[in-house]
């Protein structure tokens, strides 16, 4: 796949910096783009690597030889390595040696290569340490280009060899045109938008999965949870078993987004911007059922039961926990 500049929303600044890079060949050997998930940077790696590629030092032209061979997926200088797994995904030890393998051979088509690791962050120290040999003593004229939701999950010292540029969260208004670009109707993308906090990925994600019945179920779990039964809390954490991790994970943030709300609310409401405007005066019902200590306390759950979610611990367990949890708040 070729990635154009002008196929990439926001980030101007980081692009026209970019392309100043390439037009005047000043290149660090290796960068990482950080910041939150969903907001463009792979993407951006994307652009990057195809104008760096490209045989026109204000590329990529489409035409040349180079962007042809990345059009077709088959260029022989262009390596992207991604985290792969079933449940957990990582970058394995052994992708990285196969990349140190292929890399070793000089470059076929253009006259450097670029590495693009999506996710360095989730790469375990093995890996990492291997992958730090190569940055230490590249071999040729060769390119690394980085991408990593959380940098401080990244061993200093590959840290310590990367340009670092970080990529802001996206604006609701950019992430509704992205939106709409996939002829999602202005209404449900707009309000899609402020639950997404800045990551288009999770807008287009909640989208895809029904994301404002999702919504609306969470709210309801919200409202009732006090009330739960035994019986409740088995047939619940059964269902959210069933729907599987990203879906569970959804629910999560569904409910995250509430007690965020809710904590708002208690502060200076006129000032906060909610996620959930639309839901204002139901919130603030609910809020008073809940109490603010238990919001704060739920928050808390909430964020431990995502980082539980990342790992290869059973949901059944993890929503089973987490309902009975939130009962004994009250
Ligand atoms: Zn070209």
């Amino acid at each position: 796949m070729i990635v154009h500049w002008q196929d990439i929303k926001g980030h101007s600044q980081i692009a026209d910096s970019l392309k100043i890079m390439v037009a005047e060949d000043r290149l660090p050997h290796a960068m990482l783009f950080s910041g939150m998930a969903g907001v463009g940077k792979f993407l951006m790696g994307m652009a990057f690597a195809s104008a760096l590629l490209c045989e026109k030092k204000d590329g990529p032209c489409r035409h040349c030889p180079s962007c042809m061979a990345l059009q077709n997926n088959v260029h022989p200088d262009f390596f992207v390595l991604e985290p792969e797994g079933k449940t957990v995904q990582m970058i394995k030890i052994e992708q990285i040696r196969q990349l140190q393998k292929e890399i070793s051979l000089s470059a076929y088509l253009a006259d450097k290569r670029v590495v693009l690791i999506r996710n360095a962050d989730r790469m375990n120290e093995n890996a990492a340490n291997c992958l730090l040999k190569t940055l230490e003593e590249p071999v040729g004229n060769i390119f690394f280009i980085l991408t990593a939701d959380n940098e401080k999950k990244i061993l200093p010292t590959v840290l310590s060899r990367c340009m670092k540029i970080y990529f802001s969260p996206l604006s609701d208004t950019l992430i509704s045109d992205i939106m709409a670009d996939q002829n999602i109707k202005r209404d449900k993308s707009e309000a899609l938008a402020k639950l997404a906090g800045g990551s288009a990925e999770q807008a287009l994600a909640l989208y895809e999965n029904g994301g404002m019945e999702n919504r609306l179920a969470a709210f309801d779990f919200l409202k009732t949870i006090f009330s739960f039964t035994d019986e409740d809390i088995w047939t619940l954490a059964d269902k959210l078993a069933a729907s599987g991790r990203e879906k569970f994970g959804e629910w999560l943030l569904y409910l995250q987004l509430f007690w965020r709300d809710m904590a708002a609310l208690d502060g200076d409401a006129e000032c906060m911007k909610l996620y959930n405007n639309d839901m204002k005066a139901e919130l603030m019902q609910v809020k008073a059922d809940w109490g603010i200590t238990a919001v704060f306390a739920a928050c808390k759950y909430v964020q431990e039961m995502q980082r539980r979610l990342l790992t290869n611990a059973d949901v059944r367990l993890i929503a089973e926990k987490f309902i009975i949890d939130l009962r004994y708040l009250k």
